[in-house]
């Protein structure tokens, strides 16, 4: 495994890291205050060549490696964690996805104007009723001639009011349970869809996110995405990209957290002295930088398994479940720090606290990754190669088919 980056990737990481210092960070109070999404953040990633960091070139991307769109979401959630959120649903979670299971004419459609930021994808899987057991789902997909007629209902979807695109997922067989699930490509433009923001988040309050409502949608035959019945593996392998992208965020959650703590702990004293000198205060920070290094680790290994072309379901589950307690703890510590000043938000630290809460819920909660981890390591669950992979890095040019 190579710990070095490359000069592109530290350029990039310049790049995102003043992005975020000169157009996120001077608003971003305002925009959590008023819960707004800036949609030009989006406009401002696509002319930076960041709404496809790792999809290929010849699909509209910038043809960078895996870990490069870590890189992206790091310095991104070290602004907020909206934006990071819409970079993991945009790319992790469709984009990577139509890389993985799109025929070559939907890469055309779909995938390529989203790699180059002129459309915005998302994901639609969680349901009123179904969360962590996706199989609870009620939506349903019906083939009549050339169209499946979708119903339904999503919840709790990220850039449910702003994407252009979203992958959802339906029964078309419910007697088959998981293997009766199919999954959907479905255009904002369509008939019968409809979406509607949820307001009075505890957190991400600067990101959309929401209701998607399906009545009576006819989905072209040609917008299933794989076969039909292999929605909940397409879900799972989506999973697998938006995981290690989360990940990879709360790493940059954690580079916030201390920032704003050490400079604290130099400008506050008590009893005499910096706050900073004090052992009991040195643990919160040691806890944070330990956490930071930690979660690199796992989230550069996942990436270096994509990069290889490998299933990295286990290793990114890991890093998912440990990143985002850590960055949760973090902002807790640095709360803790700031004392009553963190209380308010005179100070950033109260947003990061807020904004830790999703990452340990949405993309599997903790609870899940703690089942997921325990059966691997008592070999109830096992990983096998998936007949659709990630392409390994670097790309190769394929000839694009006409058909
Ligand atoms: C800000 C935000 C953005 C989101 N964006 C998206 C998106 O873009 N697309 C999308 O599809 N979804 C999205 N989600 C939804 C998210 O993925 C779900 O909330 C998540 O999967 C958990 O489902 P649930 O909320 O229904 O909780 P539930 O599944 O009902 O879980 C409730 C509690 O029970 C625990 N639990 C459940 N099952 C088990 C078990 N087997 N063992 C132990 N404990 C268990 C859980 O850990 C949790 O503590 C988002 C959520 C948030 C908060």
């Amino acid at each position: 495994m190579n710990f070095n980056f490359s000069e592109e990737q530290e350029l990039l990481r310049k790049t995102v890291r003043q992005f975020t210092d000169k157009e996120i960070m001077p608003y971003i109070g305002e925009w959590d205050a008023t819960q707004h999404f800036e949609t030009n953040i989006l406009k401002r990633l696509a002319e930076l060549g960041l709404m496809g960091v790792c999809i290929p070139e010849q699909y509209g991307g910038s043809g960078m490696d895996y870990n490069s769109l870590a890189i992206v979401c790091e310095e991104l959630e070290r602004g907020d964690t909206a934006f990071r959120t819409a970079v993991s649903v945009h790319t992790g979670l469709n984009s990577m996805t139509l890389m993985q299971w799109g025929t070559e004419q939907q890469k055309q459609k779909y995938l390529t104007p989203q790699a180059k930021g002129e459309k915005v994808g998302a994901f639609g899987l969680t349901e009123p009723g179904a969360g962590s057991d996706v199989a609870a789902m009620n939506s349903t997909a019906k083939l009549e001639g050339d169209y499946y007629i979708l119903n339904g209902q999503k919840t709790w979807i990220s850039l449910c009011d702003v994407a252009d695109h979203f992958i959802v997922f339906a029964y078309t067989d419910k007697t088959k349970k998981h293997h009766g699930i199919s999954a959907f490509i479905v255009e904002r433009t369509m008939e019968g869809f409809s979406s509607k923001a949820i307001k009075g988040k505890l957190g991400i309050r600067a990101g959309n996110t929401g209701e998607i409502f399906f009545d009576q949608i006819k989905v072209p035959k040609e917008n299933l995405l794989g076969q039909e019945g292999e929605g909940f593996k397409i879900a799972m392998s989506a999973l697998d990209n938006g995981r290690f992208t989360v990940a990879a965020g709360a790493c940059g959650q954690i580079m916030a957290c201390l920032e704003a703590s050490i400079q604290y702990c130099h400008e506050r004293k008590t009893f005499g002295k910096e706050i900073g000198k004090h052992q009991l205060v040195q643990q919160m920070i040691a806890k944070m930088e330990a956490g930071l290094q930690m979660s690199r680790l796992l989230v550069y290994r996942a990436g270096e398994l994509k990069n290889q072309g490998k299933r990295n379901t286990r290793e990114t589950s890991l890093a998912k479940w440990q990143a985002c307690d850590f960055a949760n703890q973090a902002a807790d510590d640095a709360v803790q720090i700031h004392g009553a000043y963190g209380y308010s938000n005179e100070y950033p630290v109260e947003r990061y606290l807020r904004n830790s809460k999703a990452p340990v819920i949405y993309e599997g909660t903790r609870e899940i990754h703690t089942v997921m981890q325990a059966e691997y390591a008592l070999g109830y669950r096992e990983d096998k190669p998936l007949n659709n992979m990630l392409p390994s890095w670097p790309f190769e040019e394929k000839t694009v088919s006409s058909h």
